[in-house]
């Protein structure tokens, strides 16, 4: 499977709500045809992943994903998750039990991330045997997600497809609200970029993600899943007796 090159600023505009879905749609079935059951989709539990996730299931409710948690989520997510994977069975949770320094997130957030976020990550990736991985992600989002594109192929032999990329926060809760899908309460609350709850604020403004790591020089950046290589390496693999990571 192969980027398209679609001018993505022109397709963000010229796109209707009604051909993005079908172009999302679409561009699901073609990975689920090409990679099978190693096409997985990452659930981040925000909204966009919740779109995609729901697109999935209506390519194919056999479609698996997975969700890599923290252990500093809020209450209110965790619930949430909880939920999530008790409809969805096929759902795999990932999480570093890893002991880190106390309050690591406050003193170097990007290894907080790293050791929480992105260790998950790959363990998802490589114990489940992702060949395509899905995710939510948007480049409307903020400043750091203008750059992406609809397929990438950052680590050798594991594509990245970011179906909803060209789709714009309202259309995401346009999606959600015409087609019924539960979204994490917070959102109830004004949060609009859901992350660990402190590094997690309330925004407002143009920036969707201002209200991530607010106070820090991460602040409305990105956690490194979508930024840092994702195969395991060897050095990984012998760290793994140090990291459990699991359910
Ligand atoms: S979002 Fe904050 S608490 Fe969560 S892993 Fe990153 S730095 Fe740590």
């Amino acid at each position: 499977m192969k980027d398209d090159n679609i001018n993505l600023k022109h397709a963000i505009q010229k796109l209707n709500f009604r051909e993005k879905v079908r172009r999302s749609f679409e561009l699901i079935e073609q990975a689920r045809d090409e990679y099978g059951d190693g096409l997985v989709v990452a659930n981040s539990l925000g909204k966009d992943s919740l779109v995609v996730w729901d697109l999935a299931k209506k390519v194919d409710p056999d479609i698996r994903g997975f969700i890599v948690t923290t252990r500093y989520k809020p209450p209110e997510t965790v619930q949430f998750m909880h939920d999530l994977v008790a409809e969805y069975p096929e759902l795999e949770v990932f999480r570093n039990e890893q002991h880190i320094q106390e309050n690591l997130y406050e003193t170097d957030p990007d290894q907080c991330c790293q050791l929480l976020k992105v260790i998950p990550v790959r363990r998802a990736i490589e114990q489940m045997d992702v060949r395509c991985w899905v995710t939510g992600l948007r480049c409307t989002e903020g400043r750091t997600r203008a750059d992406f594109r609809e397929v990438e192929e950052r680590d050798e032999g594991l594509l990245k497809l970011n179906p909803v990329l060209i789709w714009t926060e309202r259309e995401v809760w346009q999606y959600l609200a015409l087609y019924g899908v539960k979204v994490n309460p917070l959102y109830a609350q004004g949060y609009r970029s859901l992350g660990c709850a402190p590094c997690t604020m309330i925004s407002a403004g143009g920036n969707e993600r201002a209200g991530r790591w607010v106070g820090t020089s991460k602040c409305g950046g990105e956690c490194g899943i979508h930024t840092k290589p994702l195969k395991t390496d060897s050095q990984e693999k012998n760290d793994r007796v140090k990291t459990p990571v699991g359910a």
